[in-house]
């Protein structure tokens, strides 16, 4: 097997799309006579910041020789006028066979962490493998992790997209939302993350300019086909199938509040020292703490109904929370409550008139300043909660592409899915 590896093609102001720059290299092949046994979408750690929103990085697996590979390549990422922006520097990587243990392990890491362009360097050189860059071709870095991605990968879902005709890029595109929400219906949850109802929004389709028309994802590549066969729309121009890590958490590592660093994402567990306060924006924070260390967390405005499961969470509270770190503050995607306070320590109220009891002076207890009836202590009072134990979620139109939907299972405790 021959693996192509290609990152860094996308451009902010034109959107174009590395999925469909390997839609194009694939194609390419073909007309070479070759066979595609494999499409991946990669999604490395999101929270690298030269990056497009996504960090997307494309293998194809395919039985053409590496010099054929790299050549259809090299010609569709010349052929992208993207190539002209400067933030692009895009990079293709051709394994001649199985990559070896280190990319695997780069693969991996690439997942969680932020890699340097010597260290994808230091592996090339020390492989066979074929290369191109373009400007100080950082694209290699995506690329190589996408070559080593089939072993590195554990958890594997599906995306199928379909294109639009080039003449109408950057147009409004022409999708009839009603059939959307009828096939997201019928194929959930084999695909998800198709629409959100709460919001009322078909999330397959992007707002942004760029080639494509819609993306459905899912466990099921025959859903997510169904699902794509079950929408009108304006002509489809191309389709592809993708294997990828989409919806499978591979960002989030465990850790503990005093082992985190920045820009990258974990799962830890806390208690709520301070309850939720929404500040400006509608932005939401709460404060965790664990073992003496604090951490602030934020559900922005963008995650609207989940920001009131993060309100009804109060101090003593204890919770699991996931999500990346970023300026000290953990973007919250999910988390999970653990145990809930029941009860509330209140100024009695006075068994004669009902009214609240006032104190009577340090360490007096309390009385009704009425009826003269008396307290000794304040009083325990159960509380209603909002919230019951289990995992809680970002809805799916604020859901990152490599953030595991609860309807997917493999939680360990009760979900609340969103959809
Ligand atoms: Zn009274």
């Amino acid at each position: 097997v021959t693996i192509v590896g290609l990152d860094d093609t996308d451009s902010r102001e034109r959107g174009m799309c590395t999925t469909y720059a390997a839609v194009q290299v694939a194609d390419a092949l073909r007309w070479e006579g070759a066979t595609i046994d494999r499409l991946l979408l990669v999604r490395l750690n999101p929270a690298v910041k030269h990056k497009t929103r996504g960090n997307a990085a494309l293998a194809i697996h395919t039985d053409a020789s590496p010099e054929t590979a790299l050549a259809a390549a090299t010609e569709v990422v010349e052929g992208l006028a993207e190539v002209a922006d400067e933030r692009t520097s895009p990079g293709v990587v051709v394994a001649p066979g199985e990559p070896p243990g280190e990319v695997v392990a780069f693969s991996r890491d690439a997942f969680r962490t932020i890699h340097d362009l010597a260290t994808a360097e230091r592996l090339l050189d020390r492989s066979d493998f074929r290369q191109a860059g373009w400007k100080e071709g950082r694209g290699r870095i995506g690329a190589l992790a996408a070559v080593g991605a089939a072993e590195a990968v554990e958890d594997w879902t599906y995306e199928y997209i379909a294109y639009r005709e080039p003449d109408r890029w950057g147009t409004p595109r022409s999708v009839d939302e009603k059939t959307v929400f009828e096939a997201a219906d019928t194929y959930y949850p084999r695909a998800w993350d198709t629409v959100d109802r709460g919001e009322g929004e078909a999330v397959c389709v992007p707002n942004a300019p760029g080639p494509i028309l819609y993306g459905i994802r899912g466990d099921d590549p025959y859903a997510t086909a169904a699902v794509a066969a079950g929408i009108d729309s304006e002509p489809v121009y191309a389709r592809a199938l993708f294997e990828t890590n989409q919806g499978t958490d591979a960002h989030i590592a465990p850790a503990s509040i005093e082992t985190v660093a920045e820009n990258r994402a974990y799962r830890l567990t806390g208690t709520v020292a301070e309850s939720a306060e929404t500040g400006q924006g509608g932005h939401v924070f709460l404060t965790i703490e664990d073992g003496g260390e604090r951490l602030r967390c934020a559900a922005f405005e963008p995650t609207k109904r989940f920001r009131d499961r993060v309100r009804a969470l109060r101090a003593g509270d204890r919770i699991t929370v996931a999500g990346e770190i970023t300026d000290g503050t953990l973007k919250l995607e999910k988390f999970a409550v653990r145990d809930l306070v029941r009860t509330e320590r209140r100024t009695p109220a006075c068994p004669d008139c009902g009214n609240r009891m006032e104190s009577a002076g340090a360490d007096q207890g309390y009385r009704c300043r009425d009826c003269g009836t008396t307290a000794p202590t304040k009083a325990t009072v159960e509380i209603e909660r909002d919230l019951e134990l289990g995992w809680y979620e970002v809805p799916p139109c604020a859901r990152r592409h490599i953030a595991k939907p609860l309807v997917r299972g493999g939680f360990d405790a009760p979900v609340h899915a969103e959809r």
